[in-house]
């Protein structure tokens, strides 16, 4: 049985793994389906400055719940929630694991899911929704959290709309966070428009219905959110793009009172104080939980047709070096990329 590895910066390869030892209040888990994040591009690009190698990649994770150290455990179906809070931290010892300051990210600070099996503590398995398919549950962690996106950005419209208004929400990166957000948007009744400088990811996302885009290589984002809104800008804005811009620019196309929501990883960006202050722009950081996996579930099954097209490839162990080398140089190219590790 094989795992992939990454040895060093952009150097993965496959090598034999085999079954860990179970500590005690550990479970182990045979591992189904590994789903690549950008997290996983960013560590095997060398990108984060304390990144410890060699280290599995694999931030999505389904799997099989075998055997529980101490304890039985009927064999379930399960999801690993990709973040796992320090435990040491002020917000972990007042008891707020979900705020941890220093959580450890599957496939970044712990091994990833492209292996056959991993030990984990026993109550970090969430069982999966019975009636997703394995190529499709294991995006449900990534689903949910473009659902709390949504439902965080929703959350501050209702004080900046009148009933009889659409309700604009600007999702910057089209990526599958993104895209998911914006689907999930108009589902909710919000009039997505989605931003990124890839065209394909645009025509992708028109394909499934995300009727307003916008490619900021063509078009000022200003300009455009200022036509399709009608001259009001957004109520919200949602970044999953890493652009140092896009927090710029989000913050330019909100209306007075609207709601920024930032994800995901920003060395490079600053926030505009004096915009967000002046224009009363409440400002959220909004983290990954191991909540909305039910209704993630539910929302796959509405959009499976969708879910297909932004499942770039599915690979063997055997094809992810090389898999890795190209999402690396060109990550834009890629949406979901999902190893099969049965
Ligand atoms: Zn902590």
């Amino acid at each position: 049985m094989s795992a992939v590895v990454v040895r060093q910066p952009r150097i993965a390869d496959i090598e034999d793994y085999a079954m860990p030892e179970l500590a005690d209040g550990e479970c182990l888990v045979r591992v189904l389906r590994a789903g690549l994040g950008p997290s996983d591009i960013h560590m095997f690009r060398g990108d984060y400055a304390k990144q410890h190698f060699p280290r599995i990649p694999g931030t999505d994770v389904l799997g099989i719940v075998e055997t529980c150290a101490g304890s039985f455990s009927p064999v379930r179906r399960v999801l690993i929630p990709p973040t796992i809070s320090c435990g040491s931290c002020t917000a972990c010892l007042a008891g707020d694991e979900h705020l941890c300051l220093a959580p450890g990210l599957i496939g970044r600070e712990r091994d990833g899911g492209m292996r056959p099996w991993m030990s984990v503590p026993a109550g970090l398995p969430v069982t999966a929704p019975d009636d997703v398919g394995d190529d499709t549950a294991v995006c449900i962690p990534d689903t949910a959290f473009a659902l709390r996106l949504v439902g965080e950005a929703a959350a501050g419209i209702g004080g900046v709309t009148r009933r009889t208004e659409d309700a604009f929400l600007v999702v910057f990166g089209a990526g599958f966070l993104g895209v998911v957000a914006s689907l999930a948007a108009a589902e909710q009744g919000f009039r997505p428009i989605l931003v990124d400088v890839v065209q394909a990811r645009l025509e992708l996302a028109r394909e499934m219905g995300v009727r307003d885009t916008c490619n900021p290589l063509r078009d000022f984002v200003g300009d455009q959110v200022h036509w399709i809104t009608r001259r009001r800008y957004a109520e919200a804005a949602v970044v999953v793009s890493e652009d140092p811009e896009a927090v710029l620019t989000a913050a330019s196309v909100l209306r007075p009172g609207g709601r920024l929501c930032l994800t995901g990883h920003h060395p490079d960006s600053s926030l505009p104080a004096a915009r967000v202050v002046d224009s009363s722009i409440e400002v959220r950081g909004v983290r990954r939980t191991r909540t909305l996996y039910g209704e993630a579930a539910g929302f796959i099954r509405r959009h499976l047709t969708a879910y297909e097209s932004l499942v770039s490839l599915r690979l063997e162990p055997s094809s992810m070096p090389q898999a890795l080398e190209l999402a690396a140089e060109d990550p834009k190219s890629y949406m979901k990329i999902i190893c099969n590790m049965e």
